[in-house]
């Protein structure tokens, strides 16, 4: 029994691919931007990348060379800098995007492989002052906003503006959903005044308590992008996310020896990737490719 437990843990704390030459590749692929398969099987020619610092912006961990993206993606990035910078809120934290052909990545995260993801931290440098030096952001720990044990936000740690953040963000077109923490969610559900619409893109996710997750939506120019089902209709804020939030809370008052969930395979990544990662031309369309189905919620 404690053999197959230790084998378990093994696998679950192995790096995902022990060597992974998505990791490895330093620049973008030369070709024009497109986006090939699925958020959590994909990859991406023509990347554009996010400079360091900006309007309202700053990179964290940008030694980890993970701030690539689809132009659209770079764009709206910038744009909520931008935002938050002419609101007064402050300078946003951008943590991690995609590598520079996207591709799985050795740790972190399953999706952020086709350039159309992007992490915002629930922190905010206060509007005006300098932007942390690149050592304090390589090193600046992810602090969580949320109190399990009440099932609520922890007041010294949440502010308003991470939900006028997220607002903002999914009124933007071309975003696809949002992923935060079930407690998050619940926190945006009571304290939303007016047009509740823009609350349907916010989808509750296992962790996201010191960041959200942005998802766009394939973009015009990538016919080989594969979409996500859409969202549900509706708000999202019902039954189903305050017994979510109860199971939080009670599993956080009566903690129990985690369990390791058995390692997920890798999806397979569409073949016109493999000219991606060796820099050449992306095949042409017309080359079967499996239709790849993302999961999630
Ligand atoms: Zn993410």
């Amino acid at each position: 029994m404690h053999r197959i437990l230790a084998s378990l843990l093994l696998l679950v704390s192995a790096p995902a691919i022990a060597d992974n030459p998505w990791g490895r590749v330093r620049d973008a692929h030369p070709g024009i931007p497109e986006v090939i398969g699925g958020y959590a099987a994909g990859c991406l020619a023509g990347a554009a990348s996010v400079p360091e610092v900006g309007e309202g912006y700053q990179l964290m961990r940008p030694s980890r060379n993970r701030h690539f993206g689809h132009p659209r993606l770079v764009h709206f990035v910038e744009r909520m800098g931008a935002e938050a910078s002419r609101h007064g809120w402050g300078r946003v934290l951008v943590g991690d995007m995609a590598q520079p052909r996207g591709g799985p990545m050795e740790y972190g995260h399953r999706s952020h492989q086709s350039g159309l993801d992007v992490d915002f931290w629930f922190r905010l440098l206060p509007q005006g002052s300098p932007p942390l030096s690149r050592e304090q952001a390589d090193e600046a720990s992810m602090v969580s906003v949320v109190d399990e044990p009440s099932g609520s936000v922890d007041p010294q740690r949440w502010s308003p503006r991470y939900g006028e953040l997220l607002r903002l963000a999914a009124e933007r077109p071309e975003v696809e959903r949002i992923f935060v923490h079930p407690i998050v969610k619940r926190t945006l559900c009571q304290n939303a005044r007016g047009e509740r619409e823009w609350l349907g893109k916010v989808r509750p996710y296992w962790g996201h308590d010191a960041h959200f997750h942005v998802r766009l939506a394939c973009p015009g120019d990538s016919p080989r992008c594969v979409a996500q089902d859409p969202v549900p209709e509706g708000d999202g804020c019902d039954e189903g996310l305050e017994r979510w939030v109860e199971e939080i809370r009670t599993a956080a008052l009566n903690p129990k020896p985690q369990r390791p969930s058995p390692p997920r395979a890798a999806a397979a990544m569409p073949g016109a990737c493999d000219a991606v990662l060796a820099g050449r031309p992306a095949p042409s369309l017309g080359v079967a490719e499996p239709r790849l189905r993302p999961r999630g919620r």
